[in-house]
């Protein structure tokens, strides 16, 4: 499904959010963290109407709500005309960049992206061993950027797992590049985002089935590439999909753990991934849910560049996310995305721990992990 909209649809959306009673203000993370009215769905889409419209010049001051959204899609859960203010806001971050007033922290962005994605590459076949890697195949293992930055340890616990239900052809897709983009849509940077899904795509339809472990990339592959006039070409299934046909493989514990799972957004809400990581998860463990789960999960904080361009309320609403579990005594939280787990992990209290989907099933059956050597922890993030 392509999620582009046209001018008329752009118009639409902006004219009922305007003169909307806020009916989705509830809803919306960002708002509801840093409580700021200005922030609420209604209030942002209203400043891009007017700037649109010319009623408010495009500045960089002017323009700053539009990069308060993570794209979460929470506020279309309870909008009744189905409106994406996500989507839409975006489209105004691409205008914001046309006009030059984009977020003063993405200043050089483009390039900081393709030299982060080398390096990470670069990095990851250095680390993960080249015979994990090849250009072709059955199934590619996609694990996007900030799992292979900061959860390679969760790779390798893929790898374990793999090789434990059967799937050890499953290879690293060989392609020079650990993102599929998404950080560039959101950014407001659509034909860097066309011309590296073109080069994405090339690499990875070369395989029959790309297994992806990042919301963001799944959604961009899924929803995005389409719209800009770039055939995938093959099966695209997240890690939680994958690994949910092979879940009947896994060994099951004499006593379930009892964990939590997190629905990444852009997994529950854009790809209506819900099911399969339970279905993994409950064969080995005791589900237990958030009170605000499934299509109706609250976003992490990482999604949008929100880390980047207010990155104390990206950090703030990964712990609001959290306090729940800490409130009830703490406890394990599984996850099935790289980005929201490094958010989740990083601002974990003391009573919780967040582990991957990989590492979380490799713990609960008992399946040895190799050790990796040297970290890229270290590496600057772009
Ligand atoms: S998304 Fe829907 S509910 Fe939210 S402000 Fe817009 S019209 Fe209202
Ligand atoms: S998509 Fe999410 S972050 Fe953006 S306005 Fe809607 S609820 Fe808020």
């Amino acid at each position: 499904m392509s999620e582009r909209f046209t001018p008329a649809d752009v118009a639409k959306q902006l004219d009922y959010c305007t003169y909307c009673p806020k009916m989705c203000r509830h809803a919306c993370p960002v708002s509801t963290t840093t409580g700021r009215e200005t922030l609420i769905p209604q209030a942002k889409m209203d400043r891009l109407n007017k700037l649109r419209a010319g009623v408010s010049p495009w500045t960089t001051e002017n323009a700053d709500p539009l990069w308060a959204c993570t794209g979460c899609r929470h506020c279309t859960v309870y909008c009744d005309h189905a409106n994406e203010p996500g989507l839409v806001l975006f489209g105004g971050r691409a205008e914001a960049q046309r006009k030059g007033v984009a977020h003063p922290a993405l200043a050089g962005y483009a390039e900081r992206f393709r030299a982060r994605d080398e390096r990470l590459a670069r990095q990851g076949k250095e680390r993960f061993g080249a015979a994990r890697f090849a250009d072709s195949g059955q199934v590619g293992f996609w694990p996007g950027c900030d799992t292979v930055d900061k959860g390679a340890a969760d790779v390798a616990a893929a790898f374990a797992v793999f090789e434990r239900v059967g799937a050890e052809h499953v290879r690293l897709v060989d392609a020079g590049l650990t993102c599929a983009g998404y950080p560039l849509l959101a950014a407001g940077l659509t034909d860097l985002f066309r011309w590296h899904a073109g080069k994405v795509a090339g690499a990875l339809r070369r395989f029959r089935t790309v297994v992806i472990n990042c919301s963001a990339c799944l959604y961009a592959l899924r929803g995005q590439y389409d719209g800009e006039g770039v055939s995938v070409g093959t099966e695209v299934l997240s890690l939680a999909e994958f690994l949910a046909q092979h879940a009947s493989r896994l060994s099951v514990p004499a006593t379930k753990k009892s964990v939590y799972y997190h629905d990444p957004c852009y997994l529950a809400r854009y790809a209506g991934v819900i099911e399969p990581p339970r279905r993994v998860l409950s064969q080995i463990a005791t589900v237990r849910e958030f009170g605000w789960s499934r299509h109706d999960t609250e976003c992490c904080g990482g999604g949008g560049l929100l880390p980047k361009t207010a990155p104390a309320t990206a950090d703030a609403m990964a712990r609001r996310r959290l306090a729940e579990v800490a409130a009830g005594g703490g406890g394990t939280v599984v996850t099935s995305c790289g980005t929201c787990a490094f958010m989740l992990r990083r601002n974990a209290p003391a009573s919780v721990e967040v582990v991957d989907l990989p590492t979380a099933i490799a713990q609960l059956t008992d399946i040895p992990v190799p050790l990796l050597p040297a970290s890229l922890d270290d590496a600057t993030s772009g």
